[in-house]
């Protein structure tokens, strides 16, 4: 017989300094198991999962380009500065390299359905450059028409020759780093660039027809106030873009060194982070932008909005997505791809990743192997980092497992059902929070590697 639901109390930012779960660290959960779990892995092994592909199976592809023109001191991306074009221009000689070499081990072309290509900054790719990756990757894979090909764009490097030569090579999604608008912040985090600046980089785009436009947004960054934020979200109004990511800042020094340059007294404290996030949801929302799961906003007719009513939105490295499944190809320093046995990530450093390719070696040096119940204690954390909701039961027995296998770990949501954050019926779970962040320390209950290893400061903090 199903449990009776709990009573809940839905939690505004009033009391939000009552939730000690905000102070917690947990992963984000991009991918199951997280990043942070990933061993070592052989390029032998990706090989094989590589060769496992069959041509009814579609898949995406995501390649990572490690360099930007100057360093923002809020960044956690794996990218490096350069002022001069050359190391680029060798990076993309390499990357046309690893193209060639993974289409050697598949020899076939895989049906592609995306292609992504993420940051540091692809916009410092020349036009040139960009023409020469796309025939690449059309050789070496049947990019279908109705693929969804984007960039991540930052605002200040766009020109008339990059936006005209992403048009005419089926560019049809780009994403603006604008982060915050507010002269203050900008200063704080080192990355100047007045709204003016971002307005005439979404006007250009616009006239080559590049419509379908998504900007990020942070909260959570020095100098940043409520006040600021409110004024960051009138111009985001103004820009009127299909899609936005609002991601929480988080400051890992030890991680990002170049963090340190950020003055850790400017930066707000947990619950006034929190009640950013609220601001933010709430103007966002009462602005017409649909929520999508704990950071994402967007329009109606948006293939997230569309997918998140249809049942099919999911978690994927690159953040929340449409696509309709999870074979990503990585190509380029750092970058990860997923296929049916595992996980696999390139070595992270650019010049060693450009001395990997020219050994002719494939540069995958970490990665997962699926285990046991990997899958199915991912599909409760996705439906949880998703929808706020999850029937474990049902997922269970979807993945042929008893009902009851993570009963235990239904034992632990008890603090969280007495904080009135999560009503359980049975092995139904549901969140309830507007605080949507706190999703992840209740999907981290069903994480298995999470305890491995206790180590402070091993995830980003929840706010
Ligand atoms: S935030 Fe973007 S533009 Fe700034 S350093 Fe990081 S990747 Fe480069």
């Amino acid at each position: 017989m199903a449990d009776a639901p709990h009573s809940v109390t839905p939690r505004s930012w009033q009391d939000i300094d009552k939730l000690v779960f905000l102070g917690a660290e947990a992963p984000r959960y991009t991918s199951y198991p997280s990043a942070h779990h990933f061993g070592n892995l052989s390029p032998e092994t990706y090989a094989a999962w590589l060769k496992r592909l069959t041509p009814d199976q579609s898949i995406g592809l995501y390649l990572h380009v490690p360099f930007c023109e100057q360093m923002c001191s809020f960044c956690g991306c794996n990218t490096r500065v350069t002022l001069r074009y050359d190391p680029v221009a060798t990076y993309v000689d390499a990357l046309l390299k690893e193209i060639g070499m993974v289409s050697d081990v598949l020899g076939f072309r895989p049906r592609v359905h995306a292609i992504h290509f993420g940051g540091g900054s692809p916009s410092i790719l020349s036009p040139l450059d960009m023409g020469r990756l796309f025939e690449a990757l059309h050789t070496a894979f049947a990019v279908t028409p109705e693929a969804e090909l984007s960039i991540e764009l930052d605002p200040r490097r766009i020109t008339s020759a990059k936006a005209a030569a992403y048009k005419a090579l089926g560019i049809n999604r780009v994403s603006l780093g604008v982060q915050d608008t507010d002269p203050d912040v900008q200063l704080a985090i080192g990355r100047v660039q007045p709204v003016e600046i971002i307005k005439n980089s979404l006007s250009l785009l616009r006239s080559y027809g590049l419509d379908d436009i998504g900007i990020d947004l942070v909260y959570g960054l020095p100098a940043q106030t409520l006040e600021s934020l409110k004024r960051t979200l009138a111009h985001v109004r103004e820009l009127s873009v299909s899609r936005i990511a609002a991601f929480s800042y988080a400051h890992v020094p030890w991680v990002k060194k170049h963090q340190t340059l950020i003055d850790t007294d400017a930066l707000p404290d947990t619950a006034l982070k929190a009640q950013m996030f609220l601001t933010l949801s709430e103007a966002l929302q009462a602005q017409g932008y649909v929520a999508i799961g704990m950071d994402h906003f967007a329009r109606l007719g948006d293939g997230l909005t569309t997918a998140l009513m249809t049942g099919t939105l999911r978690r994927n490295f690159m953040g929340y997505t449409d696509l309709p499944n999870d074979n990503l190809l990585g190509f380029g320093a750092s970058s990860i791809g997923e296929l049916e046995g595992g996980i696999a990530q390139n070595i992270a450093q650019s010049t060693s990743y450009v001395t990997h390719i020219t050994d002719g070696e494939l540069p995958t040096t970490r990665g997962w192997v699926y285990r046991k119940d990997d899958k199915v204690r991912g599909a409760v954390i996705s439906a949880l980092m998703c929808y706020f909701r999850a029937d474990v039961g049902q997922i269970l027995k979807n993945h042929g497992y008893a009902e009851d296998y993570l009963d235990a770990e239904l034992r632990h949501l008890v603090p969280f059902m007495r904080a009135g954050l999560v009503t359980r019926t049975g092995r139904l779970i549901e969140f309830h929070s507007e605080l949507k962040m706190l999703i992840r320390p209740v999907a981290g209950i069903f994480d298995a590697y999470i305890h491995d290893d206790e180590r402070p400061n091993r995830y980003s903090k929840v706010a």
